[in-house]
């Protein structure tokens, strides 16, 4: 993967209903493999005041204590991905957050495949530049955007990166 126009980063979560099945979560990655470099990968828990703060911005909302209370029920997987748009990418990789809607009007994307309920649904996207950013801090507080931006972006767009099978992200080439 050679590119010309500049990456972008965006933050992606494989949600507890996917990585309960060892099989979907591992076809989810395969999936992601062929479209983003993998910047960083980190598999956690939330507890109930991550998944809070995490959606503050749906508090009120109707679903917001069964998204709350689902969202740290079990183990999830969080990734920085890149690639070129990245972040509208991801999102429509993913399909509709409605799960009815997805399976009819967008049976190939990963919500229309996976998705079980509209709120267990398979995965999470940063929606906008500013979203990505947050949330990248958030779930990866010792990652510097800008610094990576600066380093290894040229280096990534050029291709000089390795995939380390062990901890299934990209890493920058060893100079030999
Ligand atoms: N959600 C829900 N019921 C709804 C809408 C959303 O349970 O009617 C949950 C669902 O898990 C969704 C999350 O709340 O992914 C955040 O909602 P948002 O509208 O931001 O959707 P997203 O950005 O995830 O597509
Ligand atoms: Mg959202």
């Amino acid at each position: 993967m050679r590119c010309a126009k500049a990456l972008q980063l965006t933050l992606a979560v494989i949600k507890p209903d996917a990585v309960a099945h060892p099989l979907i979560l591992e076809t989810l990655h395969q999936k992601i493999l062929e479209n983003f470099f993998i910047i960083r990968k980190n598999d956690l828990v939330w507890r109930r005041e991550d998944s809070e703060n995490f959606y503050a911005e749906h508090a009120g909302c109707y679903f917001y204590q069964r998204l709350v209370e689902f969202m740290s029920s079990g183990p999830m997987r969080a990734y920085i991905l890149a690639r070129e748009d990245a972040i509208t990418y991801w999102r429509g990789m993913m399909g509709p957050t409605k799960v009815f809607r997805a399976h009819f009007t967008s049976p190939n994307t990963l919500r229309g495949q996976y998705g079980l309920t509209d709120t267990r649904n398979t995965t999470h996207g940063s929606d906008s530049i500013e979203s990505a950013k947050k949330e990248i801090a958030f779930f990866f507080p010792e990652f510097a955007a800008d610094e990576w931006m600066e380093r290894e972006e040229p280096v990534f767009r050029l291709g000089l990166i390795e995939y380390n099978e062990q901890s299934k992200v990209h890493t920058l080439q060893e100079t030999r």
